[in-house]
C-alpha cells in the first residue's frame, strides 16, 4: 500500500485521497508533469524504503536534526563521485515528481525542500506525491508579509509537517539595524541585509544537509537563472561534509513554466499566498517585494531600484556567472594591462555625448547655479548592461541635442571607481545621473528601463 510510508505526514492515507478526490491514487492523467512517471512501478519501489520518523519535533533545528537523526535505509546510496552532470542530462525531460522521487530516493532525510512562502508550495506537494519521507525547511528572516506567515501555517496544517525555520542571527541584525536603520537596503543594496537574514541562516542550514531542493525555474529570471538545470552540484554552498562539492542541488521544476506550475496548483488543491491575488508574482520580503502589472516580468516586483542581473538575493548566486558577478562587483573585466584600462571598445560615441574627465565632472558635482542641466551615464564600456544601452543612450543624446540639456558620460571603472562611488553615489553599472539648473545634487535615475522614451520621461520631469 503506497500510502504506508507517508511517515513525515501525520495525514492519513484516507484523508490524502479525500483531499484530491480520488481512492485510487492521484490523478495522473490531469497533470502533464506525471507523463513520465510510472506510478505503479514508484508504488512498488516506495516499498522498498523502510518508513522512517523523519518529522522532526518542533523544539528541532535543522542543524541537530540531520546530525543526529538515523540514517535512512534506502535502496540507493549517495555516491561521492556520481556525475551529476550526467544525472542532469538524463533527468532533462524527467517530470517534476520523477525528479523528485529520485532525489528524496537518493538523499533520504539529509536533503530539505526549501520553502519560501512562494508558488514553491508544489514543491512539497510533489514530495507529497512520492510517499516517501521528506523535509522543510524556510527562512524566516522577520521581514516577511503577515500573509506569507499564514501560508506557512496553512501548509503545516495541510500536509501535517513542522516547517523548520532558520532564523537571523539576533547580533548580527541588531548591529546592521543600529547602524544603518531599517531600510538600508534602499540606499545601499540589498547584499548586505540579505546575506545577514538569508544567506547566513540558509548556510547554516545547509551545513546540517548532503541536498537540498529548491523552487528555481529557467523561466523566472532571463538574467540569471536560464541555465539551471534540473540537478548540480551547488556551486556556491557546502554540505555537512564540507569543501566543494559536498552539496547538492535540485531544482524539479527548472523546465517547468510558471503557469503549468500555477495549473498544478489549482488542479491539486494546494494552499496558496494570498498575495499572488494582489499581484504577487515572485515573493520574497514585505519592503523588497511588489505586486507586478500585466506584462512585467515577476522580477520586476523584486528588488526593483536595482540591475536585473543583481537580483538574486545570494540564496542561487551561483547562478551570476563569474565574469557578471564580476561586473556587479565593479570589477575589471576585459582589462589586460596594469593601470586597469579595458581594451574593449569605447561605447556612447557620438558628438553629442560629452566625454567628462575627473576634473570635468568634479565641477559639474560642485556648481550650485548650472547654465544647463546635464545628464550623464557612469559607465564601463565592458559592462554588458552599459553595451545594451549604448544605442538609446546616443539617441538621447542626439534629440537632446540644442534643447538645453547636456548629455554627458564619464568612465568609471578601475582607478575612477572609488571616487564614483563614495562622489557620485555609484552602485553598479551603468548608473545614471541627472543633475539639475539649480541643485548641486544630482538626482539618480531609479529605473532599469534604459530606453528612449524612458529615459526622455526622465529629463523631461526634472529640466
Ligand atoms: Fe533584507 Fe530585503 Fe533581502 Fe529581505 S529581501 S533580507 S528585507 S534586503
Amino acid at each position: 500500500m503506497a500510502l504506508a510510508v507517508f511517515s513525515s505526514s501525520t495525514v492519513s492515507s484516507s484523508s490524502f485521497f479525500s483531499r484530491h478526490g480520488s481512492s485510487t491514487g492521484p490523478k495522473a492523467s490531469h497533470i502533464d508533469c506525471f507523463r513520465n512517471l510510472d506510478v505503479t512501478n514508484l508504488t512498488q519501489r516506495r516499498t522498498l524504503v523502510k518508513p522512517i520518523n523523519a518529522e522532526p519535533q518542533r523544539k528541532d533545528s535543522i542543524v541537530p536534526l540531520a546530525a543526529t537523526i538515523v540514517a535512512p535505509e534506502v535502496t540507493e546510496k549517495e555516491k561521492e563521485d556520481e556525475d551529476f552532470d550526467e544525472l542532469a542530462r538524463s533527468l532533462e525531460n524527467a517530470s517534476p515528481l520523477e525528479i523528485m522521487d529520485k532525489a528524496l530516493e537518493k538523499f533520504g532525510t539529509d536533503i530539505g525542500i526549501a520553502f519560501s512562502g512562494a508558488e514553491d508550495v508544489a514543491l512539497i506537494e510533489y514530495a507529497h506525491l512520492t510517499g516517501r519521507p521528506y523535509r522543510v525547511f524556510s527562512l524566516d528572516t522577520g521581514r516577511l508579509n503577515p500573509e506569507t506567515y499564514r501560508l506557512f501555517d496553512a501548509v503545516e496544517k495541510h500536509y501535517g509537517i513542522h516547517i523548520e525555520y532558520m532564523f537571523p542571527d539576533s547580533i548580527e541584525v541588531q548591529a546592521l539595524v543600529r547602524t544603518k536603520g531599517l531600510f538600508s537596503f534602499y540606499e545601499d543594496g540589498h547584499q548586505e541585509c540579505c546575506r545577514v537574514r538569508k544567506v547566513r541562516p540558509l548556510r547554516r542550514a545547509l551545513k546540517g544537509l548532503r541536498a537540498w531542493i529548491t523552487g528555481q525555474r529557467k523561466d523566472q529570471s532571463p538574467g540569471t537563472r536560464s541555465e539551471v538545470p534540473v540537478v548540480q552540484v551547488d556551486p556556491a554552498f557546502e554540505g555537512m561534509d564540507g569543501g566543494v562539492g559536498s552539496l547538492v542541488k535540485w531544482n524539479p521544476v527548472a523546465n517547468v513554466k510558471g503557469n503549468d506550475i500555477w495549473n498544478f496548483l489549482r488542479t491539486m488543491n494546494v494552499p496558496v499566498n494570498s498575495l499572488h491575488s494582489q499581484g504577487y508574482v515572485s515573493i520574497g520580503c514585505e519592503p523588497c517585494t511588489r505586486p507586478v502589472l500585466p506584462g512585467q516580468h515577476e522580477r520586476e516586483g523584486r528588488w526593483w531600484w536595482e540591475d536585473a542581473k543583481a537580483k538574486e538575493c545570494g540564496l542561487h548566486k551561483g547562478n551570476i556567472k563569474q565574469e557578471d558577478a564580476e561586473n556587479l562587483d565593479g570589477n575589471k573585466n576585459g582589462v589586460d594591462d596594469a593601470n586597469g584600462t579595458a581594451t574593449v571598445a569605447d561605447i556612447f560615441n557620438t558628438k553629442n555625448v560629452v566625454n567628462l574627465s575627473r576634473t570635468g565632472i568634479e565641477n559639474l558635482a560642485k556648481l550650485e547655479n548650472r547654465q544647463e542641466p546635464w545628464l550623464v551615464v557612469l559607465y564601463a564600456p565592458w559592462c554588458r548592461f552599459c553595451q545594451a544601452m549604448d544605442e538609446s543612450y546616443v539617441d538621447l543624446a542626439d534629440k537632446l541635442a540644442g534643447s538645453g540639456v547636456k548629455v554627458g558620460k564619464f568612465r568609471a571603472d578601475g582607478e575612477q571607481k572609488e571616487f564614483a562611488k563614495s562622489e557620485l553615489e555609484l552602485g553598479s553599472f551603468p548608473t545614471i545621473l541627472f543633475f539639475p539648473k539649480h541643485s548641486s545634487h544630482p538626482i539618480k535615475y531609479p529605473s532599469e528601463k534604459r530606453d528612449v522614451d524612458s529615459l526622455m520621461a526622465f529629463v523631461n520631469a526634472f529640466r
